[in-house]
């Protein structure tokens, strides 16, 4: 399957949006999908310009407007395997209402979300993961608030699928993105992807990562691992890979129940 785009990429050399890149071809190759059926959603930022890369069909949305773009499309053609590429910004912000109900909802579908805590595309304002005392053009102080954690929203939200990889390790995120475009019902990948130009301070976070075994349907030992990194501490320890996968009905098939 020949997923290459032939557009100019305009990431900045050596953004790790290239590694992410190539770990979704990679992955949708070796899962062996007919290009035809994939339908991808972006929304606003750096990691939307992937719709321009990636030789698919879809929708270059709105900003935060992801999942019920891509909702809409599995709803209407559930034989369609159905990607949302957003950023921390974008879904976490603009888009949180969507976030939450997508949990509770459980389309069958995957998110995938390029987090690099910093609105980068717009010269790298705070979002709702940067850690706080990030200093910006917008936050000139420093960012007051303390940050959400997406993993633990995930999981108290009802999503079926939940997981967090680093963009730099290609091997496992494609690993763990066939796990979420296999999974039925709503997946939740979380890329960490540092961005080379805005809030760098994150750039260290690596030393602190670690792999976890897959879990599957146990919520004590999900919120445990979530809650070992709050996206704000330099220290710590920092879980990747499944946190929970459970098999629950999906919004088409508690639909199509309704209907008979
Ligand atoms: Fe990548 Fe940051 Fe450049 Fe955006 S601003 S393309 S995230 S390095």
């Amino acid at each position: 399957m020949n997923l290459d785009a032939k557009n100019e990429m305009t990431w900045c050399p050596g953004c790790y949006n290239f590694l992410i890149l190539a770990s979704v071809k990679k992955a949708l190759t070796e899962l062996g999908l007919d290009r035809s059926k994939i339908a991808i959603v972006t929304g606003i930022g750096c990691h939307g310009k992937i719709y321009d890369y990636l030789n698919t069909r879809g929708i270059y949305g709105l900003h935060g407007r992801v999942l019920p773009t891509a909702m809409g499309i599995k709803l209407a053609d559930p034989s369609l395997t159905v990607i949302g590429f957003a950023g921390d910004g974008d879904t976490y912000a603009e888009g949180m209402e969507h976030f939450i109900h997508a949990g509770r909802y459980n389309t069958n579908m995957t998110l995938i979300v390029h987090d690099n805590q910093s609105f980068s595309l717009t010269t790298g304002q705070a979002t709702p993961t940067s850690q706080q005392g990030y200093k910006n053009k917008a936050q000139t102080l420093g960012e007051f608030n303390k940050p959400i954690n997406p993993v633990h929203l995930a999981l108290a939200s009802g999503a079926s699928f939940v997981a967090r990889c680093n963009a730099r390790d290609t091997n496992h995120t494609i690993q763990i993105l066939k796990k979420a475009i296999k999974h039925k019902g709503f997946s939740f990948v979380e890329i960490i992807q540092h961005c080379l130009i805005y809030n760098k301070e994150t750039s260290g976070f690596d030393k602190l990562m670690y792999k976890i075994k897959d879990n599957n349907a146990n919520m004590k030992k999900a919120m445990f691992l979530a809650e070992e990194w709050d996206y704000n501490s330099k220290t710590g320890k920092i879980p990747l890979g499944i946190f929970y996968q459970e098999r629950k009905p999906t919004l088409e098939e508690k639909w199509q129940k309704k209907l008979k």
